[in-house]
């Protein structure tokens, strides 16, 4: 695969399709600028404002947006909302499509073989590899992206958080749990 990749580089820029320093500029961004931090504030703009929430859910590209997000993969961005009864998971059964505006760039296990077609198989036995366990009557729903369309999963807002600043609960929102293999971390999580 990399030298693949390095063949297929060579031959882009032999022919002048791409520029070199443009392509280690976006990868720059990406790995520094850009990561789970950009989608930790917009689950927790969710968290506490109303209607954000709502507008994150009906139009989650332009409620992104608004944050000052957005970019290639931003969209078509849908967001997907855990409630008490639903827990929602994002997987790329096809390669590795994942939300780069708002998590960055994906961990090496979202793009793997493994989890790509265990997810949609056996969920519950990646979340317990995850070390998470749901109730057993609690409804997994297990989302595929494509280039064209990519998820970002709003974890439930911990207990014990109320009155808490957007800036304090975005430090609760972990990346895993906004790919759905993970959950918000709880306030004694932080101590
Ligand atoms: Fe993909």
């Amino acid at each position: 695969m990399q030298l693949r990749t390095r063949a297929l580089e060579t031959i882009l820029l032999e022919k002048g399709y791409i520029e070199p320093a443009a392509i280690d500029l976006l990868i720059e961004t990406y790995e520094k600028k850009i990561g789970p931090r950009n989608g930790a504030q917009v689950v927790a703009k969710a968290w506490v404002d109303p209607k954000f929430r709502q507008w994150l859910f009906a139009d989650g590209t332009a409620a992104v947006e608004s944050l000052g997000f957005s970019g290639r993969s931003a969209n078509h961005l849908v967001a997907l909302e855990n409630t008490p009864s639903v827990h929602n998971m994002v997987v790329c059964t096809l390669c590795s499509c994942y939300p780069w505006a708002v998590l960055g760039l994906p961990p090496l296990w979202y793009k793997s073989a493994p989890y790509r077609s265990r997810t949609v198989a056996d969920p519950r036995g990646v979340l317990a590899d995850f070390g998470v366990e749901l109730p057993k009557d609690m409804e997994i729903r297990v989302w595929d992206s494509t280039a064209e369309l990519r998820y970002l999963v709003v974890p439930m807002r911990p207990a014990g958080t109320e009155g808490w600043s957007e800036d304090n609960l975005a430090d609760l929102v972990t990346r895993d749990s906004m790919i759905g293999t993970g959950l918000a971390k709880s306030p004694k999580d932080l101590k």
